[in-house]
């Protein structure tokens, strides 16, 4: 996505230990004509899928998925990060933080992922796939299906997206930085 590779050159920021900083327009301060427009190329990507949920995890996977929700009419559920008491039917699971280097439990109810679900997993970010891969065990554990994976920016040197492309599922990266080395940002 042109407009897209164009804003991570012009306003990302690279990081030592392979980090890219899109606090500008994705992570903290947001673009939501940029953020619609993202929704709007996911969608063109996924036609055809049988979608009828949106998932994400809090908190950057919010506006993107929200977006393609507003504009499919779908549903939108994130997966928290913090148990809260009052959840009722829990499901759980454990993920590996890269950026935080560290293990948390994430949750999501079964009131709303289930074996009826054929759901569109939208994130920001894709590393090592750590995210992805607890989306999946959640998704076992409630019996629904992945109809596919939308991020905004995959990251492939550091091979999730092959892993989750290697299980058969339909992945899509709007933008694929293929190095960030000597901090320099290389997208394909
Ligand atoms: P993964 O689970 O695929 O290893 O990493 C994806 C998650 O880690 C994303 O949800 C995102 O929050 C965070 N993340 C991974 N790499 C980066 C990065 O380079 N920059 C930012 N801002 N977040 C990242």
């Amino acid at each position: 996505m042109e407009l897209l590779k164009q804003r991570i050159l012009q306003d990302g920021r690279c990081y030592p230990g392979g980090i890219l900083k899109v606090d500008s327009f994705i992570n903290h301060q947001m673009d939501p004509m940029l953020l619609y427009k993202v929704a709007e190329e996911f969608i063109r990507r996924f036609e055809g899928e049988h979608i009828n949920k949106i998932v994400t995890i809090e908190a950057s996977g919010i506006a993107p998925a929200i977006m393609v929700g507003y504009i499919l009419q779908l549903p939108v559920v994130f997966v928290k990060k913090k148990q809260p008491k009052t959840m009722e039917n829990m499901l759980s699971t454990v993920v590996h933080s890269f950026t935080k280097d560290r293990d948390y439990t994430v949750c999501i109810s079964n009131n709303f992922l289930t074996a009826d679900d054929h759901i569109l997993f939208i994130d920001d970010f894709l590393a090592f796939g750590n995210a992805a891969m607890g989306m999946l065990d959640l998704a076992k554990q409630a019996g629904a299906t992945i109809s596919g994976m939308g991020f905004i920016i995959e990251k492939a040197f550091q091979d999730g997206g092959k892993a989750l492309r290697e299980s058969g599922i339909h992945v899509e990266s709007l933008a694929i930085i293929d190095n960030l080395d000597d901090c320099k940002i290389t997208i394909r």
